[in-house]
């Protein structure tokens, strides 16, 4: 079956029953909806990069499960080149929409579930390799897009699972059945979970026996019988509803999307089971998959930050100040912060190694020192951008102003004139391309993609603390300390 195009990717979407809900109310038309098109738009930019040679390398790979050409979407890293590969994808990606493309959370869950269920057949005689490997063949063939969920609402942090008064704040069995199991409960921010054609939930954190209700991994269709999504809300999102222009959208194309997603008393045929009941082994499923996302944001931030970079240089250009040396050295500043991002993505990349199952698996350290920078640097880049930019960016009257033509002066000037007049840069930019970047800048530093540029930067793929916990684990201090004594002559062991 050949790959889908990104047309063909859109109109699979409008055969799906799925419920969205936003504002109170169902949305029947969800893509075509101007709040979340721009968002589909971004998913279908993976669909599109496959049918251009140029990326072909990038954008494709060969199924080490049945030897066809799929998008690397779908694929199970089978090298560090591989790896390698999957970053430098992300980097175009993010390139070319400034937004998060949200399939990189699949392919990620694929990575994960696929080493870990060999390890638990490994260990318990089960079939959910086999399970998963299956799935995997059919996503691969029909070239789907699927949301991996992780993240439970959690409820009262400070208790397991078990402990929560209400049992569903994080995913569980609630019935098990000889043909299946019966789930409820709810996975919160859901990267790209309505874009998806399919489902793979995973635990959100390591388990204890009393959790086994809760250990718990399986796929599940989109349009699922009792399975919904509550769509998430960003910074300015009703500017996308506004008419009369499109510039005060900042990035009017593409976006990010995030949802609540909630499993009612689904369903779950045993052939997409993937851990029911492996406690042990929910932690490791937990740690793969983070690793691995956290590698992806060396890629998709650093693509966004060569955006904003760009977006920032154009500004001072149309101000008129891109010869000083201060701005010169802002953006050089940028620059460094977001390739040390890069450079933290490749090197994690190019340390993998084969888990047992086969496929390869980033270096877990570098993985997280990757995603702890993340949580700092796109921080930095836009104040700096900001900073560039100057007040206009959060000040300027809207794109109707701009054309209204409401006379306002005394010699029958417009509201239209007056703001072009005023709000004019340098000689020979037009003020409708000043206008552009500005509102560019307003929408990744502080409008409905700053989700994806800065919050998600710290919060998606684990909290800056998650990554400090498995730095301190990796971190093997014991090791330093045997160089430090040998280097000093230091033979007596510590206290
Ligand atoms: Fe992909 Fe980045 Fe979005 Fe995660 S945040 S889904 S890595 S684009
Ligand atoms: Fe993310």
């Amino acid at each position: 079956m050949p790959l889908m195009t990104a047309k063909e990717y859109i109109e699979s979407l409008r055969r799906l029953k799925t419920r969205v809900y936003m504002f109170g109310e169902k949305i029947d038309n969800w893509v075509d909806h101007p709040i979340i098109r721009p968002s589909i738009n971004c998913v279908a930019m993976t669909y599109a990069l496959v049918q251009d040679p140029r990326y072909e390398d990038l954008m494709t790979a060969t199924s080490s499960l049945t030897g066809r050409k799929v998008n690397r979407f779908t694929h199970l890293h089978q090298s560090a080149d591989d790896l390698v590969k999957k970053v430098k994808m992300q980097r175009l990606l993010g390139q070319k929409t400034a937004s998060c493309f949200q399939r990189c959370v699949g392919m990620d869950a694929f990575n994960a579930v696929y080493s870990t269920t060999f390890e638990i057949d490994e260990k318990h005689g089960t079939h959910y390799h086999e399970n998963f490997k299956k799935f995997l063949i059919y996503v691969q063939d029909h070239d789907l897009t699927v949301d991996g969920a992780m993240t439970d609402p959690k409820g009262d942090r400070s208790k397991a699972p078990h402990q929560q008064t209400d049992p569903d704040l994080f995913v569980h069995v609630v019935e098990r059945r000889p043909d299946g199991i019966v789930v409820c409960g709810a996975k919160a921010h859901q990267t790209g979970s309505i874009n998806s054609h399919w489902h793979i939930f995973m635990p959100t954190i390591a388990m204890g026996e009393a959790d086994r209700d809760w250990a718990v991994s399986f796929a599940c269709p989109t349009d699922a019988d009792g399975l919904y999504m509550i769509y998430g809300r960003q910074s300015c999102d009703t500017r996308k509803l506004e008419t009369g222009g499109c510039i005060d959208q900042g990035n009017a194309k593409f976006g990010g999307q995030e949802a609540l997603v909630v499993l009612d008393h689904v369903f779950i045929p045993n052939e997409y089971i993937f851990l029911n009941g492996e406690y042990e082994f929910a932690g490791m499923m937990v740690e793969r998959f983070a690793g691995y996302h956290r590698q992806s944001y060396g890629g998709c931030k650093v693509g966004v930050g060569d955006v904003v970079i760009g977006a920032a240089a154009l500004a001072s250009e149309y101000n008129g100040v891109e010869k000083a040396s201060h701005i010169r050295d802002k953006l050089i500043e940028m620059t460094h912060l977001n390739e040390t991002l890069y450079s933290c993505g490749i090197a994690c990349s190019c340390e993998g190694c084969p888990t047992k199952a086969g496929n390869y698996q980033i270096d877990l350290l570098l993985a997280n020192v990757c995603k702890q920078n993340i949580t700092r640097f796109p921080y930095e880049i836009v104040r700096l951008a900001e900073d560039i930019a100057g007040g206009l960016m959060v000040t300027m009257p809207s794109e109707q102003d701009f054309t209204s033509e409401t006379v306002v002066g005394r010699n029958g000037e417009t509201i239209g004139d007056i703001c072009n007049k005023f709000f004019a840069g340098r000689e020979g930019v037009s003020t409708q391309d000043r206008q552009k970047i500005m509102r560019f800048l307003e929408n990744i530093c502080l409008g409905a993609a700053a989700v994806g540029y800065r919050t998600e930067s710290l919060h998606g793929a684990g909290s800056p603390q998650a990554q400090r916990i498995m730095i301190a684990r990796q971190g093997n201090i014991q090791g330093k300390k045997e160089l430090a004594k040998l280097i000093a002559g230091i033979t007596r062991d510590s206290e």
